[in-house]
């Protein structure tokens, strides 16, 4: 098989890069991906008017200008804000935290108090990580209770562990908010392609440079590849044979479910920190407001990655960062191999940030 490009994995790393090497350079690109479809964990499906995304619910978001601009060639966007709420003692309340969670979790009298406590150390509008907010003395009873209610049990149940066991920045995903604002990302940019993940994926690589192969796994093909740079978004140790050791991943399973209603839930994601195994239900009609008698949600359930299964998420912490760093510096002396996205990189990316980088190693190459 030959072609001056060869990338493994069609999800929006891949892709963003395939896109890029034909449309602007004119060069050919022989994409491969093991799954039998297109968008990696982004992929969605049409059932009956319900655009459900077959890896978990996913929200477009950034900051980033060129990033908004780029995915926007490929698909309109539906303008759709994200909002979470938690059940928490029987009441189901903003997540990430916010000063409505409090006051629906509080009596008025307690939670007044508590919120003119908050504002005396933070500014109105700040966010700040449930690990700060542990350093105040005097928000130890707020702290404990955010820490117990939201954190600790959904942090059990999806990496197996405890917050302290994990980077910091896995909870700068979902700070304490300061503010009476709902939304689950505070981002310029948010929304849902109108016709579906797919579909904007199809558009990027609707070029006849671009050679796709599915249901391809690059080990079983290395052998017979001509190709001037290889692309790689797939796990970093997998390409190395594990030789300096496995990095750890969670994965995840899915319990998809129709139900012939209009909606089972009052919104698109339900967080279940306390109760049951599943962390959270999606439904998925929400994001583009489809109007259909039936609903489909999924239930989501984390569990531990072994070889052979999906890998959803790196495992931020010390030990996976000195294995990845010493992956990283053999992959350095590769020079004609580029690793990239969530896999390749080993890092929790979000989908901007996948393309972001995809972007700057197009931009970089000589
Ligand atoms: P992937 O999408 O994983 O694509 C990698 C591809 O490589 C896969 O298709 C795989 O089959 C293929 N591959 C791997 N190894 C090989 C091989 N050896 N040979 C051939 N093919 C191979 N981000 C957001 O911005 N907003 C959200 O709301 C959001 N929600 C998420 C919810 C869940 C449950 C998860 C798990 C992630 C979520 N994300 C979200 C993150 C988002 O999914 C990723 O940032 C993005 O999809 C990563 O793209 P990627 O191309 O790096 O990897
Ligand atoms: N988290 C939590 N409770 C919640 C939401 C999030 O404990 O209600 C923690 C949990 O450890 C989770 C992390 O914050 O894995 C990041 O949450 P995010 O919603 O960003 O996870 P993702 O959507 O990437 O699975």
């Amino acid at each position: 098989m030959k072609a001056k490009n060869c990338i493994v994995g069609a999800g929006l790393a891949g892709l963003t890069l395939a896109e890029r090497l034909a449309n602007v350079r004119g060069e050919s690109v022989l994409l491969i991906d093991r799954r039998n479809h297109i968008g990696g964990n982004v992929y969605d499906y049409d059932d009956e008017g319900i655009l459900v995304h077959q890896y978990g619910t996913h929200i477009f978001h950034s900051n980033e200008q060129k990033v908004w601009q780029y995915v926007n060639i490929f698909s309109r966007f539906y303008p759709y804000m994200h909002e979470v709420k938690a059940l928490v003692d029987g009441s189901f309340v903003p997540v990430p935290f916010n000063l409505n969670s409090l006051f629906t979790l509080f009596p008025a009298a307690m939670a007044q108090e508590i919120e003119s406590m908050l504002l005396q150390s933070f500014e109105y509008g700040s966010k700040v990580s449930i690990l700060e907010l542990q350093k105040h003395p005097k928000l130890a009873f707020l702290s404990q209770f955010i820490y117990e209610k939201i954190f600790l049990h959904y942090t059990l149940k999806q990496w197996q562990c405890t917050p302290q066991e994990l980077d910091s920045s896995v909870f700068e995903r979902v700070p304490v908010s300061i503010s009476r604002d709902n939304r689950y990302f505070q981002d310029r940019f948010q929304g849902i392609p109108m016709q579906g993940y797919t579909k904007m994926c199809e558009k990027m690589i609707a070029n006849p440079l671009i050679t796709l192969k599915l249901e391809c796994d690059y080990k079983d093909i290395a052998d017979c590849i001509e190709c001037e740079r290889i692309f790689y978004s797939g796990a970093i140790d997998e390409f190395f044979d594990y030789e300096l050791g496995e990095l750890p991943y969670r994965s995840l399973h899915f319990d998809f479910m129709r139900f012939e209603r209009e909606y089972f839930q009052s919104g698109a994601v339900i967080n279940y920190p306390n109760n049951y195994d599943f962390t959270r239900i999606g439904e998925y009609k929400y994001f583009l407001d489809s109007k259909t008698p039936h609903s489909i949600v999924s239930f989501e359930y984390p569990k531990a990655w072994h070889r052979g299964e999906e890998r959803y998420y790196p495992v931020p912490n010390e030990q996976s960062a000195a294995i990845y760093q010493a992956y990283a510096r053999k992959a350095n002396e590769l020079k004609n191999v580029h690793f990239i996205g969530r896999l390749g990189e080993y890092r929790y990316y979000d989908m901007d940030k996948v393309i972001a980088r995809a972007l700057s190693v197009f931009e970089n190459l000589a």
